[in-house]
């Protein structure tokens, strides 16, 4: 068997960090996770393994960075320990314990696995094992701690970039390095989920006692509902109840109230609402796989005017039409026309898997002509 097993950092082997030979991930210097690719007999690892072991580190660096569980670092047989490894093995979506569901299931054999099931088994987690096993087990804390653990805990279980990003954020208020409108726009591109898991989570209340109270107050507010601070200054800097009405029927997913807000918007909302990166962004966020509604909505903000919700959509149905023609339809040209050149540039700019999806597939010459158009270097 090898001596030892060798790692390197990056996507090209041309450093090299030598472990013991089991060793199949480990952290170094606190965010470096190394993942094994071929194990001791030869095998290379699965995708699904590599992205398991991926997550379970991945784990174990946000517990130490929130510091929900200080003694993990500082005493191996400590219960902090057993709850930092219990939550990344549970957390973890292939490896060990894949297949195994049911949530009780599964925390029993990842008990199993930290501390073994008798005082002579071997275990990979020496010191849980001799600290659990330790006798008389009737005045053991640990023991007692270990049998009543059963779920994970701590924030961020789903290991979300979304929410760690939110922490990051409230620190870097705290020093000032960041305003508490950054982070009511972080809370705006949260999932409902997870707004309502920071809103709960003993971590979040901790970092808000540190920020100014009228600061910590807006973010609760922002928590419970993106709405309830009209989505924030970046959003809508003048705190518009009509650009609060519009962002919310976006939110909603409900195309005749995206129309009849945006509507209803006067022209300095519309102004708020045109290139504005953060509203681009945040309608990336929570229309992710609603293409045709988000182009709509891109282009109608692009455009200033309501009309090019209907009319965008129109464009999409015409390039679908136009499929295998080998001249340009009138109905496509038609539908060109309808849009101001704003709006033909926008679509080009801000929505390429609109354009991948309905302007590639299309014939040459045809393609050729609608792109000329989109980019402004010809007339519809
Ligand atoms: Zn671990």
């Amino acid at each position: 068997a090898a001596q030892d097993a060798n790692f390197f950092y990056g996507s090209r082997q041309d450093n090299e960090h030598t472990h013991g030979p089991t060793t199949l991930g480990t952290i170094e210097g606190g965010t470096t996770v190394i993942v094994r690719g071929r194990r001791s007999g030869g095998a290379w690892q699965t995708r699904e393994r590599i992205m398991g072991a991926l997550v379970h580190e991945c784990s174990h660096i946000l517990v130490k960075d929130y510091g929900e569980l200080p003694a993990t670092g500082t005493n191996a047989a400590s219960f902090d320990r057993y709850r930092d490894e219990f939550r990344a093995y549970f957390v973890e979506p292939h490896g060990n314990f894949e297949g195994i569901t049911d949530p009780t299931a599964r925390a029993t054999a990842i008990k199993d696995h930290l501390v073994g099931t008798s005082s002579t088994a071997v275990s990979s987690y020496p010191e849980l094992h001799a600290a659990y096993w330790a006798a008389p087990l009737a005045t053991n804390t640990f023991h007692q701690q270990v049998d009543g653990h059963t779920r994970p805990d701590g924030f961020n279980l789903a290991n979300s970039p979304r929410l760690d990003r939110l922490v990051s954020l409230l620190r870097e208020q705290r020093a000032g390095r960041a305003g508490v409108e950054d982070t009511i726009f972080q809370i705006s591109v949260l999932s409902a989920a997870e707004r309502q898991e920071a809103a709960g989570a003993t971590l979040i209340a901790t970092l808000l006692g540190r920020v100014a109270a009228p600061d910590a107050d807006r973010i609760r507010r922002a928590l419970t509902s993106p709405a309830a601070v009209g989505y924030g200054r970046e959003m809508n800097p003048n705190d518009s109840p009509r650009v609060t009405a519009f962002l919310s029927a976006v939110a909603a997913k409900a195309p005749d109230e995206i129309v009849s807000t945006y509507r209803a918007c006067n022209p300095q909302d519309r102004a708020d609402l045109h290139f504005n990166e953060h509203v681009l962004s945040w309608i990336g966020a929570t229309l992710p796989n609603e293409l045709l509604m988000r182009t709509c909505v891109m282009c109608m903000i692009t455009g200033r005017s309501f009309v090019y919700f209907d009319r965008v959509r129109v464009f999409a149905q015409a390039c679908s039409a136009a499929a295998g023609a080998s001249e340009m339809p009138e109905a496509l040209r038609s539908a060109l026309r309808d849009l101001s050149l704003d709006v033909r540039m926008g679509y080009y700019r801000f929505c390429e898997d609109a354009y991948r999806v309905h302007v590639e597939p299309l014939q040459e010459p045809v393609r050729r002509q609608v792109r000329a158009i989109l980019r402004g270097d010809a007339e519809p």
